[in-house]
């Protein structure tokens, strides 16, 4: 469903220039689950912003859904990152005068508005099948942050994405929220929506079928897992963990 090719990106003064991407490739399938670790710094976020059409990159070329995004104008970029893509980050954002439905509901309602209680409807599906039905007025300073980033999983399934950024969704969750939370992602998953995660958890990793592991804007190496199918976690954190040294 991506296609990154020779990917080059770099910020700053010409004269200081270090390639935070390296002439990285990379590809994710159409239904693929996949992670990238690396440490802090390597180029993860700005791989997944190159990616998704949010940042333009120097040189190389990104292809989303037989889309040449390096080509396409800004509107043509909003509207497919607006349609065809969700991001979950590691804090939803949201707005504090609003209940948990409304902000869910929020990106879809703009020029939108005569299809309020369809939208309304079909965000509620969402919450009830994450978990947090019961929660929709409530203020967002009264949930958990658990439950809080379930509504924004929730508002990233708004449009029914081909594909789910999500850079560290599980960086600010205790354990067991964490491994709810990547339960949920695979049951996206199941219903057909690639997910490419960045994350520094093993646990997290390991749920996903291939592991990009990369160094100064580069994918030094590349691990490969059956789709997780319940079992053997245990097995799969450890292949995750000896790649990573
Ligand atoms: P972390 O695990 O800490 O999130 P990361 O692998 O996601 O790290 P990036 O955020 O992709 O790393 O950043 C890679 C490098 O690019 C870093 O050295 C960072 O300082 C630099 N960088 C990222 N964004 C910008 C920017 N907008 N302007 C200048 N430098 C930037
Ligand atoms: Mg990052």
């Amino acid at each position: 469903i991506i296609i990154g090719d020779h990917i080059v990106k770099s910020f700053g003064e010409v004269d200081e220039q270090r390639n935070v991407l390296d002439g990285v490739s990379a590809y994710i399938n159409e239904g693929e689950f996949v992670a990238v670790m690396g440490p802090s710094g390597s180029g993860k976020s700005t791989l997944m912003f190159a990616l998704s059409g949010t940042d333009g990159v120097n040189s190389g070329k990104v292809v989303f859904d037989s889309k040449d995004l390096s080509a396409a104008s800004e509107n043509e970029l909003s509207d497919i990152r607006r349609i065809k893509m969700g991001f979950v980050f590691q804090q939803p954002t949201m707005l504090r005068n609003l209940n948990i439905l409304d902000n869910i509901i929020l990106p879809s309602m703009r020029g939108n508005r005569k299809n309020a209680a369809e939208i309304s409807e079909k965000a509620r599906a969402l919450m009830k099948r994450v978990g947090i039905a019961e929660l929709e007025k409530r203020d967002i300073t009264q949930v958990s942050g658990g439950q809080l980033q379930r509504a924004g999983i929730c508002r990233a399934l708004m449009n029914r994405p081909k594909i789910i950024f999500g850079d560290e969704p599980t960086g600010a969750l205790n354990s067991k929220s964490a491994q709810e939370i990547m339960d949920i992602f695979s049951e996206i998953n199941a219903d057909g929506t690639a997910i490419m995660l960045v994350t520094h958890d093993a646990k997290v990793a390991a749920r996903t079928e291939r592991i990009m592991f990369m160094r100064d804007g580069k994918i030094v190496s590349e691990l490969k897992l059956p789709k997780f199918d319940g079992t053997d976690m245990d097995g799969r954190v450890e292949k995750v963990t000896k790649k990573m040294w």
